[in-house]
Formats: structure tokens, sequence, C-alpha cells
């Protein structure tokens, strides 16, 4: 469609969640107008992550530093986890202030469709962290949807021998939907109200 360098970035951009063949158009050309310092600003940033930013050994979630801020925080309470599918669940259940205990990321949902499986995701991890018996309670945050619910079954079950209480979120969040979009308060009833998940 574009000379060669231009429909190259509309390629790259178009390739973003969200961003469809008509947003990577109006971005690219909103660069190409901007200023040199703008977008050398915005490349900067780019490649800065990649290279700063790194996943945390213990729990998995976004760090600046080999643990994340929360693991290395002295004032968690290690003996409660509660796992989620990604690190921006763990912002999300932070803005509540609900929680004291420490995560673990799974990076992403257990989903046959997109060949997704147990493997794929850092379960061996979070049963590493469960084998030394310290913890007591696990919480399964994963997505209210169909891959979150079979995400939570799959590791309800594989929790139980070891005898750990394994708690879900409280309905009233919406189903189908993804835990980051819930509002505060609804999320912060949910993990208030959290139940005995029995498999
Ligand atoms: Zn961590």
């Amino acid at each position: 469609m574009y000379e060669g360098v231009v429909q190259n970035l509309i390629d790259e951009l178009g390739l973003l969640p969200g961003v469809g063949p008509k947003s990577a158009q109006r971005i690219a050309f909103h660069l190409l107008a901007a200023d040199p310092v703008d977008v050398k600003r915005l490349a900067h940033a780019l490649l800065e992550v990649k290279d700063k930013v790194r996943f945390c050994r213990v729990c998995g979630n976004v760090a600046a530093e080999e643990e994340c801020r929360i693991c290395r925080d002295p004032r968690r309470d290690t003996h409660v986890i509660c796992v989620v599918e990604e690190s921006k669940d763990v912002v999300a259940i932070e803005r509540t202030r609900e929680f004291r205990g420490t995560y673990h990321v799974l990076g992403g949902a257990i989903s046959p469709i997109d060949g997704v499986g147990p493997d794929d995701l850092r379960i061996r991890e979070l049963m590493a962290r469960l084998a030394d018996g310290r913890v007591t309670e696990l919480i399964l945050a994963t997505d209210p949807n169909l891959e979150g619910e079979a995400t939570a079954t799959y590791l309800a079950r594989l929790v139980k021998p070891m005898g750990i209480k394994v708690t879900r979120l409280a309905s009233g969040l919406p189903v189908g939907g993804d835990l980051e979009y819930a509002d505060e308060v609804t999320l912060g009833r949910a993990f208030e109200g959290r139940r005995l998940l029995d498999v």
C-alpha cells in the first residue's frame, strides 16, 4: 500500500493487541508528523523496557531486579499465595489494598483452543513454592471466564493432596470478563468473600 518503510511501520503496529489496520495507519502517520525527539523517546522506552524489565524469579511478576517489589517486601505474608494469570492482575489486586500475601503469576491460562497446556504456564514453579509446606492458603484469582475456571479447577485438583486450603474469589465479578477490568470495590469484595474450592 505505502512505500516500504511506512508500510513496515504500519505492519508492525498492526501486530499490537487492540490495534486494527486503521489504527495502525493512524498511529504511523501521527509518528511521521511528530517531532523526531518525541519519536526517539518512544523508541528508547520500547528498547529500555525489553532491556531492563525481567520477571521475578520467585513469583513471575514483572520486576526491575531479580525479585519483584512485592517478593522483596518483608511485610508481605508468604504463607498466602494468590495465583493470577498476568502481571496486570497483580496491579488490579494491589489497587484494592485487600491483600497482604504474595503472588504467583502463571503467564496465562489453560486454553486447548490456543494450544496452551499446563506445561506452558508457571505451574511447576508454583508446585516448587508449595513443596516446603509453609503455604497455608492458595487463592485462585484466575479470570472469571472459561479458561480461568479451567485453570483454577486444574490447580485445585493438583494441590488437593498437599492439604493446602484452596480458595476462589467470590462471584460478583463479571463472568466471562478479565480480572483487570473489575473495579476496585467489586474486586475487593470478591477477595473478602472468597470461598473454599472443593474439587
Ligand atoms: Zn515476585
